[in-house]
């Protein structure tokens, strides 16, 4: 079967009978006698609904899936098995700037040590010694940053470390770094993946049941289960990724050639664009470019008039959603980023509308 039709048919029961199953809420099952002896107990142990989302996710990743309460659950739950006091973990300089600030807090108060290296030229990999887990991020939210996940998981896997990928950025559908041999991937699921911006999920897949089974442990001792009605409403909206995600990388391309030769932008980063650094690696990796494209109107005024001048495009944090959205990503601090660097997610909109609100704001 082609990967789309797999996708849109993932998670779904082929036998007779219902199709679509709705989301299940009971916290409680009818378990008379040996708890062990139902697969159903506790809404906290299992739930239905996720189970049909995480058979979706396994399709999509190509390893056993875990779903979580968010990205960051999901992020805190991948650590919390791979590390103890004492180990190394090495970072993306540039990575979600969340994930650094639980390093800086939460791991380095539990006595792990976090090393530092940026993205760019796969730089990590002379950080390596002595680690315990390598963490990549790619392409890095906001700056676009990219390595060559293969590459690094090479490194890695000599010094027998393992490695962790954050695809959020790219989502499943344009990469799947379990097949470019690294052991675990995680992702926010609130972003492109489910796309609607009316959820807040995360999920962990790995190239292991016995990985798979630590994780599913974490989440039933630390309590950061996903709701039924978000894992429904994640799966409802995964039929129609295939669409939405290929509409919206189509669009960003063009919208980042537009802004690429637009005199009113200083710089545009989007790794669809030949001159970016990490453009070979991106096409070798990912089978498009992504929706988000990041630029620079050089000072804080420009971009605070910018987004005040849009109407189609709204202001929000976040990305991949069918709406475009747009930010002044240094109000949040914690990037090495001008004051002037506006993220901006491209949505499902025709592309000649958000074009035309992204010129006539640029004319304020
Ligand atoms: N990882 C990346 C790269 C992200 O961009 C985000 C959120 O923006 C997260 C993790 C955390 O996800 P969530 O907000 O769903 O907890």
């Amino acid at each position: 079967m082609n990967r789309d039709t797999e996708i849109i048919r993932a998670g779904y029961s082929e036998g007779p009978g219902l199709i679509m199953r709705g989301p299940q809420f009971s916290a409680t099952y009818t378990t008379p006698g040996d708890p062990s002896s139902h697969e159903l107990t506790y809404g906290r142990f299992q739930n239905p609904t996720w189970s049909a989302w995480e058979d979706a996710l396994t399709v999509l990743e190509g390893g056993p899936a875990v779903s979580f309460a968010s990205g960051m659950a999901a992020v805190s739950a991948v650590l919390g098995v791979l590390l103890k006091p004492g180990d190394v973990i090495v970072l993306p300089a540039d990575s979600y700037y969340t994930v650094r600030l639980l390093a800086s807090g939460w791991l380095k108060t539990i006595g792990i040590d976090v090393r530092l290296a940026p993205t760019r030229d796969n730089a990590q990999a002379s950080a390596l010694d002595g680690a315990k887990v390598l963490w990549i991020e790619t392409p890095t939210n906001p700056q676009l940053e990219l390595c060559d996940i293969r590459e690094l998981v090479r490194a890695a896997r000599e010094k027998k470390i393992t490695t962790v990928v954050d695809n959020t950025t790219a989502t499943a559908y344009l990469q799947q770094p379990l097949m470019l041999g690294a052991e675990y991937v995680v992702a926010s699921d609130t972003k492109g993946l489910t796309g609607h911006s009316d959820l807040v999920l995360g999920h962990v897949a790995t190239n292991s049941a016995e990985n798979a089974t630590l994780l599913r442990t974490w989440r039933t001792q630390h309590g950061a289960i996903p709701g039924p009605m978000e894992t429904w409403l994640a799966h409802r909206s995964l039929a129609t990724l295939p669409l939405r995600i290929t509409r919206q990388c189509e669009s960003a391309l063009e919208f980042a050639r537009t802004l690429a030769s637009d005199s009113r932008v200083d710089a545009v980063y989007y790794p669809g664009l030949p001159n970016h650094p990490g453009h070979d690696v991106a096409a070798r990796q990912m089978s498009a470019f992504g929706s988000v494209v990041s630029f620079d109107l050089g000072t804080k005024e420009r971009a605070m008039r910018f987004l005040e001048s849009l109407s189609l495009v709204r202001e929000a944090t976040s990305f991949g959603g069918v709406h475009s959205t747009a930010e002044r990503r240094a109000r949040w601090g914690g990037d090495a980023i001008s004051e002037g660097f506006i993220r901006f997610s491209v949505g499902c909109e025709s592309i000649v509308d958000i074009l035309d609100d992204v010129s006539t704001a640029l004319t304020q």
